[in-house]
């Protein structure tokens, strides 16, 4: 797949609708590069215009998107209302400046508060946090350094209360252009994707994303009794739950629009299964691992500055894996452990999309 320019643009025709228009804006985070806001312009000139995701609380992104909005013709103060794809601090951050300008409602799932208590924990929640990563091996330092940076990227972070909230299913009464709201979880537990029917458009979030296969972010649970949510099973269920949708063009957070979407799904299956295969060969080697120990020996050199997507991809395929019957786990002295079993055959993706 290329790396094409993504710009401040209005879609034609031909090419999904001219009521939609994109502006990307820097998220300042490395290897990320720009997020994109989707525009939905009214239909007549009573009409709002509505933003679906917002760019990061800095100036660097409010420049980018108040100039962006001129060149469409617009300004922050038309904006009615904001719907986000998730709450993560690239898509929400600019939600609060947008807000004192233009006085906007903001729409988002009815798990948005989870993602935001992620962002900013109370500080019971940041002790259980401590206790879980302890009970999957990570070193105390690593812990501490990670929990300061999240504060760091927390500190510009101001959420807006949400005036709606989406469930899977609803669709949005947008005048002359209905939006229905496709619950997917697995990035995180509020991301949903947006279905346009009469242009077949999505909007994915970081559902789908041209360039990098999405991360499927560590739940930790919210009690030490709770179940941890599998992220990445849930993630392949809802690659399972839009693969269906007859999509013209997806138009993705980061990126260039996406042209086929069940490619693209078929290829995340290729990477998941060579991700398994590896985590598999490596279990085969030792009797049993903890899950940090299969992180620093799947990615030697990032296991440490980025322990967060480490942990989260370590733990996602083990789940997998435990889930096919490939390997099992084992509380041993306050912390768990991975056996190999057997290896996983790769997935069968004609059978998953027909
Ligand atoms: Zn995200």
């Amino acid at each position: 797949m290329t790396n094409e320019e993504v710009d401040v643009r209005r879609f034609d025709n031909s090419e999904s609708s001219p009521r939609i228009g994109r502006i990307p804006t820097p998220t300042g985070f490395p290897g990320l590069g720009d997020i994109n806001s989707y525009l939905i312009f009214p239909e007549d000139d009573s009409g709002e215009l509505i933003l679906i995701d917002t760019g990061v609380a800095s100036e660097e992104a409010w420049q980018a998107l108040t100039q962006g909005l001129e060149k469409l013709d617009c300004r922050v103060a038309d904006i009615g209302k904001i719907i986000l794809t998730h709450g993560h601090t690239d898509h929400y951050g600019q939600a609060h400046r947008i807000q004192q300008t233009s006085g906007c409602e903001l729409w988002a799932h009815e798990n948005l508060w989870l993602t935001v208590e992620r962002m900013l924990p109370p500080p019971e929640r940041v002790a259980l946090e401590k206790e879980f990563y302890a009970y999957w091996g990570v070193d105390r330092e690593l812990v501490d350094a990670a929990l300061a940076r999240r504060a760091a990227v927390a500190k510009s972070f101001k959420p807006v209360e949400p005036s709606r909230l989406l469930q899977d299913g609803d669709v949005l009464d947008i005048p002359g252009f209905s939006l229905e709201v496709v619950h997917t979880p697995g990035h995180c537990p509020d991301e949903v994707i947006y279905w346009q029917p009469e242009g077949r458009v999505i909007f994915s979030g970081d559902h789908l994303l041209p360039n990098i296969t999405p991360v499927c972010l560590l739940q930790i649970p919210r009690s030490r009794d709770e179940a941890r949510a599998r992220s990445l099973v849930e993630y392949q269920q809802s690659l399972a739950k839009v693969a269906p949708y007859p999509a013209r063009v997806t138009y993705p957070s980061h990126g260039p629009p996406i042209d086929d979407h069940r490619e693209l799904m078929a290829s995340y299956h290729l990477s998941t299964d060579r991700r398994l295969l590896k985590i598999s060969r490596i279990l085969q080697k030792e009797e049993w691992m903890s899950p940090m120990d299969i992180g620093k020996a799947l990615f030697p050199k990032a296991w440490k500055e980025q322990m967060v997507p480490v942990m989260s991809e370590v733990l996602g395929h083990c789940d997998v894996l435990e889930a096919g019957g490939h390997a099992a786990s084992e509380d041993r002295d306050g912390v768990i452990h991975y056996r190999y079993i057997s290896t996983p055959p790769p997935t069968d993706t004609r059978r998953l999309f027909g």
